[in-house]
């Protein structure tokens, strides 16, 4: 629940379903606590009889396409940088609320009253050994394994309506050593069993984990990885392989979910955790969370933060990425709830936050400079990703070399580039993506009936479908066709003077094959002169913070001070914590050259900036793999789960 929700919770809030419409914000606040007394009222006027109930897409839509996909109607289509919701098609049948995962499809009844009594606020007392930050990756694992271990009282505080996090789009494992699966596939395991192999032979023990992942053949040289197997039955057919759930993250998350069904472990939904409690000595004792029903107060011996990062909090985007977050467009992936909550209350009773400076070369994946079309279709990302195409902003100019590296689109207008190409650029690209059938993990290659194939075949359909989208007077940015250059230009909202003069002079230096602004390769040089002309918006995105900037723990996961003291009973998992020491793991290929964790330098053994935690004093212990990074993503979140859950029984133990 956000700010706005908590306080009109705790007020009489009263809206009508027709004022509702014309506001999100309330429509939000509607969706999320309309559970109250139910009054009829007037709805003349609305067009809308009286009882319908009216869905409505908000803010926090990452574009997974779940709506679009179980729509009956097929009301839902791309709008700017998100799904809306066509109401002359829809049928209120309520599917995509339902099944929306992050919960962000609000729900109004036309003429009615939304009316909620002045909230109890009185505080609500719980008792338990454990008490779990986040129902994603990290917590549920961390949850779980919690019980096994202790067979104490877990609780889960959530503060979404559902649980999964980031974790439940996330494609899942890749990084795993030593696993009894991966020696029966006849890798060289180690005797001293990696702690990736530990939690993997855990997690196949509470069963189908085979239908999921399979390990990589010897054959294939890839001795860490774990693959995730084509989408869970439920999303089989969501239109795009690279976003929206039922991969690996999904599945971990439902397992998980079931075992904590099963092990009777609590888990509060729409509870979101706001303060620790601590005695005098600093030891955790509580956590303070708001519900709807007002404040509830969670008794514990230990606690595991495992809320997130900070993906959705624009400020401390800003205070540190002051480049990128330049309030210029940017495509958000992170799910609204992801705030960083969990890092602010560490912080708030002394924990040391990680101030490194990193770069945005080295933040896995969290930021991409674009230009970017996803999520709408990774064929047409695919597409305009072809060095062949011309890259334009928004001034009609050309501004950097398309087969080249490094040139951020956060110094252009608005952060957005349009792709162009002509007919015969998109027909020779297009062709040479489905010949390829480079796409499957790691860019390898897949089989021809497989969903990535599939998906990519429809390239020229998704394309025609975004342009048609925007021939019938859609809001958004979609793809653009035209038969002139000028009405293309016209169509991008683009001077056609400059646009044209731009693409006349480009045309010239692919008839003398040099490109004298800036080098482009002679073979991509391909006059832009056939139509119907094309142009694919390209912007800017952002995913989780997968760490950065995150709780700074130490080798057993426990939460630390400036000092490199450990917290008594509070431990950090997922992309909540920075990893120090080179905690979690990553793919050897995605190294890192930042050596978080070396055993030198100042500060008590971690190199200043460097992630860790000044005077911490087990500075360079790399416990979970031999390679440093400081990254999470879906494999660092459920294997530091699990890890922060050996040290939290531990701990537990011996209380
Ligand atoms: C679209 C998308 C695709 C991705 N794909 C990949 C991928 O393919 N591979 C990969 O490695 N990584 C991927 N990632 C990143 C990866 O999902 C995350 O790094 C990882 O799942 C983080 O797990 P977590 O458990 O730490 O956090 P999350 O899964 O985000 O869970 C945190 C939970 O805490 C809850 N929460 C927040 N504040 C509070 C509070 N105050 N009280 C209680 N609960 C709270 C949130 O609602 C959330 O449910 C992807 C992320 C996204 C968004
Ligand atoms: S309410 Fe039903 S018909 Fe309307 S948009 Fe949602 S899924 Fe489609
Ligand atoms: S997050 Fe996914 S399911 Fe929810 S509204 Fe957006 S596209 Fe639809």
């Amino acid at each position: 629940m956000d700010g706005t929700s908590r306080n009109l919770s705790r007020r009489k809030f009263m809206i009508t379903g027709a004022a509702a419409i014309a506001s999100p914000l309330l429509l939000n606040a509607a969706g999320s606590i309309a559970a109250g007394k139910t009054d009829k009222t007037n709805t003349a006027g609305t067009g809308i009889a009286k009882g319908t109930k009216i869905y409505y897409i908000n803010d926090g839509c990452v574009g997974c396409q779940t709506c679009r996909t179980f729509c009956p109607a097929q009301a839902i289509r791309f709008g700017n940088c998100r799904n809306e919701i066509d109401q002359k098609k829809c049928l209120h049948c309520g599917t995509c609320y339902r099944e929306c995962p992050l919960s962000i499809i609000s729900e109004t009844e036309i003429g009615a009253t939304y009316y909620e009594e002045n909230k109890n606020t009185t505080t609500k007392v719980m008792d338990c050994d454990l008490v779990v930050l986040g129902a994603g990756g990290a917590g549920l694992v961390a949850a779980v394994k919690a019980r096994d271990l202790t067979g104490g009282k877990v609780i889960i505080l959530e503060k979404a309506k559902k649980p999964g996090g980031a974790t439940y789009f996330a494609g899942g494992l890749a990084s795993v050593k030593d696993s009894k699966w991966q020696k029966d596939a006849g890798h060289e395991v180690k005797e001293s069993q990696d702690i990736t192999g530990q939690f993997f032979d855990w997690f196949v023990t509470k069963g189908d984990a085979e239908k999921f992942f399979r390990v990589a053949k010897p054959e294939e040289n890839r001795q860490w990885a774990i693959y995730t197997l084509p989408r869970t039955e439920k999303y089989k057919n969501l239109p795009d392989p690279s976003i929206g759930p039922g991969r690996g993250g999904t599945f971990i998350v439902d397992k998980m979910v079931e075992c904590c069904r099963k092990q009777g472990i609590q888990m509060l939904y729409e509870t979101p955790a706001r303060k620790f409690i601590t005695d005098n000595k600093g030891k955790m004792t509580g956590v303070l969370a708001d519900s709807i029903e007002g404040q509830v107060l969670v008794n514990c011996k230990a606690c595991v933060i495992a809320s997130g990062g900070f993906g959705r909090d624009f400020k401390k985007l800003k205070k540190y990425w002051p480049e990128e977050y330049n309030n210029e467009e940017l495509f958000v992936l992170c799910p609204p709830g992801v705030t960083g909550d969990g890092i602010n209350m560490a912080e708030e009773i002394g924990a040391y936050i990680d101030q490194t400076k990193w770069s945005m070369d080295q933040a896995g994946g969290f930021f991409a400079n674009g230009p970017i079309h996803h999520p709408y279709s990774w064929a047409v990302q695919s597409l305009m990703s072809n060095a062949m195409f011309v890259s334009i902003n928004l001034k009609g100019k050309r501004w950097k070399n398309e087969g080249g590296f490094g040139a951020s689109l956060a110094t252009q207008p608005g952060s957005v580039v349009y792709s162009v190409a002509d007919a015969e650029i998109i027909e020779a690209v297009g062709s040479q993506l489905v010949s390829s059938g480079a796409f499957g993990p790691m860019g390898s290659a897949v089989d021809p009936d497989s969903n990535e194939a599939k998906a990519m075949k429809k390239w020229k359909e998704d394309l025609e479908y975004e342009a048609a989208l925007d021939e019938e007077g859609a809001r958004g940015n979609h793809t653009k066709k035209a038969d002139t250059l000028a009405e293309l230009a016209l169509k991008m909202d683009i001077d056609p003077l400059m646009f044209v003069e731009t693409i006349d002079r480009y045309n010239n230096f692919c008839e003398t094959g040099k490109d004298l602004d800036f080098g482009k390769q002679t073979q991509m040089l391909k006059p832009i002169k056939t139509p119907p002309f094309y142009a694919i918006y390209g912007h800017r995105f952002s995913q989780c913070t997968k760490g950065l900037h995150g709780i700074a723990v130490n080798s057993k996961l426990e939460v630390v001070n400036p000092k490199g003291e450990a917290m008594p009973g509070l431990y950090a998992a997922g992309d909540a914590c920075t990893i120090y020491g080179g905690l979690i793991i990553d793919g050897p290929s995605a190294r890192r050259t930042a050596s978080a964790g070396t055993p030198s330098g100042a500060s008590g053994g971690v190199p200043s900036g460097m992630g860790g935690a000044p005077g911490a004093p087990e500075a360079g212990v790399n416990v979970l793999s031999t390679e440093p990074s400081p990254c999470g993503g879906s494999s660092g979140a459920v294997i530091s789960g699990y890890y922060a859950a050996l040290g939290a029984a531990d701990y537990l133990k011996n209380t």
